[in-house]
């Protein structure tokens, strides 16, 4: 059975640890890989190699890396099948959303391609007589990400390049579930030429997770995962003196305006709430129609389109949605559905029991709708990260937006509305980070930033684009005279321009 390696200062080698994880298929529930629990040594050495290779990398003319970024680019463009291939097998989605994965991390990496023109800083002359000043960011040293299951590919894209295109060098956690992925960027990202040390990735659970919380040579994390374990990595890593971006989970609710088009809505919904089997933090799982007869309409709408859907393994290239990522999701998820009928939601489509012929084994859960949800329950307070599709019936618009605006997470939203007055007003003021008007799924492209509010995000940077830049920067601003124009004497006084 392969194991999984760790990369560190451009060696790839077996994890010394004697802890081990199995890696499963959940299309088959087959064991695919073993995953070693790297040490906290093993970090240790990974941060050396990472400080070691720091210097050069930031004295680097920001050109001279952006040419690397576009060689990585080029590579992870020409090998984006096997790379999607890759999440399949141990995530489970589809082989074109998979594609559609690779893409939007490809595209951090375009992004970062163009980092001399991000790295400009300003320049004033004249702040003073013959006093110049200017202010341009500076990269902090080795910094670290911990990604989550549900984008192997992406999430860990979302972070790296922008951080190594800064100047700095990285140590990448990546999930423990699907960890082959992210070792096959890395064979691309040193197919590149990156040189040793830029980039090492240490696999293993939460003993490497504190090892970074708290390693002094750090300077910052990213992460994105869970909500629980966001505010944990935050609260350590800026204990432990850290700049600390972590993103978190999320309750994404659409609301449907009695004048949207239903079926357009019902659709969107569809796509956004069972692709990739609702494992995604921009999922929508609650669905908000206002008024009883919009509800009506749309519920009517969705439930031939969920018992229709496509449910198979990602080699089924018809398939709507794969299985769910490991046996303890699938059974949470399938609690929830359990727990959803005992609060008295009433279940339109059921998705527990179902199987796939010659797939019995796999961790599939059938497309579920619940309506009649209220937000008193458990399945409209926590987060499913499932199948699992709520609607939620809301007299008027109002009430559709304060509920969003109580809910604790504030991750993404959407509108689904013909009226520009509602759509600006939604956008306006509520209460959640990411808002898309008649769109369902609003992930914002590599040159904007991605993050929530609320209980999504930790830290005052959203991921990626500009605010990537920032977090990985720290700003430094010289004010220059030249001797021959230094007065003579002491001044006690502070300068001013008076
Ligand atoms: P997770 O929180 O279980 O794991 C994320 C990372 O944290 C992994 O690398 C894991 O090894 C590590 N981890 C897990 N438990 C830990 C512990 N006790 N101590 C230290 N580290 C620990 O998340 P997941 O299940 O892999 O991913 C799904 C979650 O991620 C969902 O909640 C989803 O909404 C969220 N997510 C959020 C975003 C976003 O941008 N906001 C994007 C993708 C996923």
């Amino acid at each position: 059975m392969e194991t999984i390696c760790n990369a560190i200062n451009g060696a790839v080698s077996a994890s010394a640890s004697s802890r081990t994880q199995p890696v499963f298929n959940p299309a088959t529930g087959e064991q695919s890989s073993v995953l070693p629990l790297s040490t906290a040594a093993e970090l240790d050495d990974a941060v050396k190699a990472a400080k070691a290779a720091f210097p050069e990398w930031r004295d680097m003319p920001p050109l001279k890396r952006a040419r690397y970024m576009f060689k990585f680019r080029e590579l992870l463009d020409k090998h984006a099948d096997d790379i999607a291939r890759a999440i399949s097998k141990e995530h489970g989605k589809t082989h074109a959303d998979a594609l559609g994965e690779v893409s939007r991390g490809t595209e951090v990496v375009e992004f970062a391609c163009g980092i001399p023109n991000l790295l400009k800083g300003e320049f004033s002359r004249n702040v003073g007589p013959a006093i110049d000043s200017h202010a341009d960011r500076q990269p902090l040293g080795v910094v670290a990400g911990i990604t989550p299951f549900n984008f192997p590919a992406m999430v860990p894209l979302w972070m790296y390049p922008m951080a190594i295109a800064c100047g700095n060098t990285f140590i990448l956690k990546p999930s423990e579930r699907d960890p082959s992925a992210p070792m096959l960027v890395y064979d691309l990202f040193r197919e590149a030429g990156f040189p040793d040390g830029i980039l090492n990735v240490v696999h293993g659970d939460k003993e490497v997770v504190d090892a970074i919380l708290d390693h002094p040579d750090i300077k910052a994390v990213s992460f994105v995962g869970s909500t629980p374990i966001a505010e944990y990595v935050y609260t350590r890593g800026t204990a432990a003196g850290k700049r600390v971006q972590a993103l978190g989970g999320a309750k994404n609710h659409m609301v449907v305006m009695p004048d949207a088009d239903i079926d357009k809505a019902a659709d969107a919904l569809m796509g956004a709430g069972y692709g990739s089997a609702g494992e995604r933090c921009m999922a929508i799982s609650v669905a908000v129609p206002v008024g009883e007869e919009t509800a009506d309409k749309l519920v009517t709408a969705l439930k031939p389109k969920v018992e229709s859907l496509r449910i198979g393994p990602a080699t089924d290239a018809d398939a709507d949605m794969g299985p769910l990522v490991t046996k303890q999701h699938q059974e949470k998820v399938l609690g929830y559905i359990d727990e959803g009928v005992r609060e008295g939601a009433e279940l339109v489509v059921d998705g527990r029991g179902f199987s796939l012929q010659g797939y019995e084994n796999g961790y599939f859960v059938g497309g579920t709708l619940f309506d009649r949800v209220t937000t008193d329950m458990k399945i409209y307070k926590e987060e499913i990260f499932g199948p699992v599709l709520s609607v939620v019936r809301a007299n008027s618009y109002d009430e559709a937006v304060g509920m969003i605006d109580k809910h604790e997470y504030g991750n993404g939203t959407a509108i689904f509305t013909r009226n520009g007055d509602a759509a600006r007003d939604f956008a306006d003021r509520i209460e959640v980070g990411m808002v898309g008007v008649n769109v369902p799924i609003p992930v914002p492209v590599a040159y904007h930033s991605f993050g929530g509010w609320k209980r999504s995000l930790f830290g005052d940077h959203s991921i990626y684009g500009p605010e990537g830049v920032r977090f990985y920067t720290r700003l430094k601003t010289v004010t220059a005279r030249w001797p021959d124009d230094l007065h003579e004497g002491a001044v006690f006084t502070f300068p001013s321009m008076k």
